[in-house]
């Protein structure tokens, strides 16, 4: 066995175990707890800010309000890698690595870099329909991905 335990081809594995959260990212872990996607948005000029960050690009406002989004969206961008970044790796290449535009934002400030799961890395396309799938790593750490969603 690999020194990131069981792997399934496809699937980066969770290397981290826990967060790392602080005070600005830690509602989005309690939210992923539940299996609930929730986006920082600036409360002052309501641009969204993912992942949660200290002060708004837009206007510098440090306050935030979360909004709960559908936990769909569209592939903006991906690759697909197909060479460990570690020998250990080998067996989950190759996976897609994507940017997904979330469903309820208005685009660039809430993008997220996730792992997408299930699908076939000769076919993934820009665009396609994916929605937020929840790994549960341990009682403290749930971590989204992202699949595409069947026609
Ligand atoms: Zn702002």
């Amino acid at each position: 066995m690999s020194e990131f335990g069981k792997l399934t081809k496809g699937v980066f594995p969770s290397i981290l175990k826990e967060t790392h959260a602080n005070h600005i990212t830690q509602p989005f872990w309690d939210a992923a707890k539940q299996e609930r996607l929730i986006c920082a948005k600036c409360a002052n000029c309501g641009t969204f800010r993912m992942p949660p960050s200290a002060f708004c690009f837009e206007c510098q406002h440090r306050d935030i309000e979360w909004v709960e989004l559908p936990g769909t969206g569209a592939i903006f961008s991906y690759t697909v890698v197909r060479h460990p970044l570690h020998p250990d790796l080998a067996e989950a290449c190759p996976y897609v690595s994507g940017t997904v535009e979330l469903d309820g934002t208005q685009g660039a400030g809430a993008r997220m870099l996730v792992n997408i799961i299930d699908c076939d890395p000769d076919t993934v396309r820009i665009g396609d329909r994916v929605e937020v799938v929840w790994e549960h790593v341990n009682d403290e750490m749930t971590t989204p991905r992202f699949r595409p969603i069947s026609a």
